[in-house]
């Protein structure tokens, strides 16, 4: 089986055209900063309508790191939000399997969904600071050892030097 075919491009994830995009959300689920404040943003109050269902029922905990849900993608061009937990960076601790998981858990939500075209961020490289080559290098290898029939990843990295670390890893 071949993977998916990898493409990457610079620019906002709430302006693409795609079957799923996937934020980069937090354990609550109900809002932050950067791409979960942009998605819900543009995206609607729908989306947020969802996500308190799912704290009401299947995670009332929240969503655990490193696994991925899918909700309505409100007013977005898709049809599908999947939100994932990334993991904050540490220093004392790898947690480069639960920022691979991410990838991996949200491939397989679009799996279920029957999502072709999934637009990821640079999942952990924001608020939650994990540097960026190495996160670059962690979210290209998840996608190619993930056995999946989406069609094509889509990496949407917001300005020159996560796309310029991205195009790294892919080639
Ligand atoms: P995390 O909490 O997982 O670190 P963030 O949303 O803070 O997530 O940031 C993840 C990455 O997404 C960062 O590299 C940030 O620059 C980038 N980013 C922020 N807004 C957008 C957007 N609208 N589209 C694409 N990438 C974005």
């Amino acid at each position: 089986m071949t993977g998916p075919r990898i493409t990457l491009v610079q620019g906002d994830i709430t302006r693409q055209c795609v079957d799923a995009v996937v934020n980069a959300a937090n354990s609550s689920l109900l809002g932050g900063g950067g791409v979960d404040g942009a998605i819900h943003r543009r995206g609607g109050p729908a989306i947020l309508a969802e996500c308190r269902m799912l704290r009401a029922s299947r995670y009332g905990r929240g969503l655990p790191t490193g696994q991925a849900v899918a909700t309505t993608a409100g007013n977005l061009d898709a049809r599908w939000v999947i939100h994932t937990v990334g993991p904050v960076h540490s220093r004392d601790e790898d947690r480069s399997d639960l920022l691979a998981s991410c990838y991996r858990e949200s491939l397989r939500v679009a799996d279920d969904l029957g999502a072709k075209t999934v637009a990821f961020p640079a999942i952990s490289t924001g608020v939650y600071r994990w540097p960026m080559d190495d996160a670059a290098r962690i979210a290209v290898q998840a996608v190619r050892d993930t056995d999946t029939a989406v069609e094509e990843v889509r990496f949407v990295l917001f300005d020159e030097r996560a796309y310029q670390a991205f195009a790294t890893h892919l080639n």
